[in-house]
């Protein structure tokens, strides 16, 4: 059940609802999704939908984990990527394999002890991951070519798109539970241009640490 057939039949079911990227499906053919949740929880790793990671959070379903990364990356090879959100690490994961170097900040310090583990486990060593609130970036490693916001704030925090690179992309869902709308906010030459993608669901943006 958390065999490479498992693995290969959601990445056929993401092809199938519309992911293009090669490299994101190979990212997540390549990650054993059942190591960063519950063991409990195992047998449905590889099935796409979000499951429960303790702490009223949950890891991302495939498809929305596959969409936004695909959007990130739009086919070009990242060289500094930051995360706001790393849960269980999943996502920071699959960023790892696209990117040189990924940043990303937890405000549940539980989690975050629980996802370096995995990384160290499981090899990732281009991940950075630091407890603080996402709400401030990362301004010591900014600009990133790509900002990946995985959880919902109402508004876009002013800080977050200026620490974008020029033509740098900020994939982030806004709005209240039940309804957000996933933005990408690309910062031009000479200012920021806004696209809506899809409707998606995701947990709560929060001010301050965990
Ligand atoms: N990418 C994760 C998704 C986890 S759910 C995964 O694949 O598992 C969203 C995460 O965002 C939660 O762990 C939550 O604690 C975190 N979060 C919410 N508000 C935050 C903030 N202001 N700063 C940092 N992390 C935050």
């Amino acid at each position: 059940m958390t065999s490479q057939r498992s693995r290969n039949r959601l990445t056929d079911q993401l092809r199938e609802m519309g992911i293009t990227s090669e490299t994101v499906l190979a990212a997540i053919g390549n990650t054993p999704r059942h190591i960063f949740v519950d063991e409990a929880l195992a047998s449905r790793a590889y099935d796409n939908t979000a499951l429960p990671i303790g702490h009223n959070q949950t890891i991302s379903q495939p498809y929305v984990v596959a969409r936004m990364t695909e959007a990130l990356v739009n086919g070009n090879r990242m060289d500094k990527v930051l995360e706001i959100g790393t849960g269980c690490g999943y996502q920071t994961a699959i960023l790892a394999q696209l990117a040189r170097q990924v940043y990303s900040i937890e405000r549940i310090n539980a989690l975050l002890a629980g996802a370096r583990e995995r990384f160290h486990t499981l090899r990732y060593r281009n991940v950075k991951a630091r407890y603080g609130d996402g709400n401030k970036g990362w301004p010591e490693q900014a600009p990133f070519q790509g900002i990946l916001v995985s959880a919902a704030p109402t508004s876009v925090p002013e800080t977050l798109p200026q620490q974008l690179a020029i033509g740098g992309r900020l994939i982030i869902p806004i709005g209240r539970s039940g309804a957000q709308q996933l933005l990408c906010i690309t910062r031009t030459d000479d200012g920021f241009k806004k696209k809506n993608l899809d409707m998606v669901s995701f947990v709560p943006m929060l001010q301050g640490r965990g």
